[in-house]
């Protein structure tokens, strides 16, 4: 009976590994990890945007704040033109000549103005389009977490029922073997402890000696021998 069981412990350690691997390994993690990239990218991106918003808007304060000036002084200018205070014609066409500048100035400004607010605009609708990405991407990261806990919790159940398995199968094989066992299984994984196939060890491909295999069909049925060609752990 201890032989079936040493293979018992095998089987459970076998597909321990296997859990852990499948629990470090699911798609989700590497889905999840592609997504927090998109999330990092995103968060330059609105940054950036965020910045240029900044730049845009004090551009336009600045140039609608010089229009006004500007505009202000035409229109002082212009009070002058009809207060009768200016006579002389050449001094009247000199201030037509400025307050014309200034409004050609003014119109410039007020241009720039604009420019500014229409990239403004488009800045607005770029962020409205960034932040709707970002909650598609964070809807998919908390969905994959989610995905990754629930999985976790089940593969973990499963390494817990291999866990309990192992400690029953442990009771019932000689601690010798056991220690043996352990030793060998770093190295010698899924094909630690095999059976005699009747003529050969079946977990190397080396063919035994046929004095060996002699020797080996001579011990008692369930004994636990070492195959002499590979070292391990050999059910007869
Ligand atoms: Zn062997």
């Amino acid at each position: 009976m201890s032989d079936e069981a040493l293979l018992e412990i095998q089987r459970c350690d076998v597909e321990t590994d296997r859990l852990n691997h499948r629990r470090l390994n699911m798609d989700q993690r590497g889905a999840l990890e592609a997504a927090l990239a998109e999330r990092a990218e995103q968060q330059v991106e609105i940054d950036t945007v965020a910045a240029a918003r900044v730049e845009v808007a004090s551009r336009q304060r600045r140039f609608e704040d010089e229009a006004q000036i500007v505009s202000a002084k035409a229109d002082a200018d212009d009070s002058r033109l009809y207060s009768g205070e200016v006579q002389g014609i050449k001094d009247l066409e000199a201030l037509q000549h400025e307050i014309a500048g200034l409004r050609a100035r003014q119109g410039g400004l007020e241009d720039q103005a604009l420019e500014a607010m229409e990239e403004a605009e488009e800045l607005a609708g770029r962020v409205t389009t960034l932040e709707d990405a970002r909650v598609d991407v964070d809807t998919r990261i908390s969905t994959l977490e989610m995905e990754i806990t629930t999985a976790e919790a089940e593969i973990d159940v499963e390494i817990d029922l291999m866990s309990i398995a192992r400690a029953v199968a442990v009771e019932s094989v000689d601690p010798a073997l056991v220690e043996r066992y352990e030793r060998l299984h770093p190295g010698m994984g899924a094909a630690t402890v095999v059976r005699f196939d009747g003529s050969n060890c079946s977990g190397c491909p080396s063919v035994m000696p046929a004095m060996e295999v002699d020797r080996v069909k001579h011990e008692a049925s369930g004994s636990v021998l070492e195959c002499s060609e590979c070292g391990r752990m050999v059910l007869r």
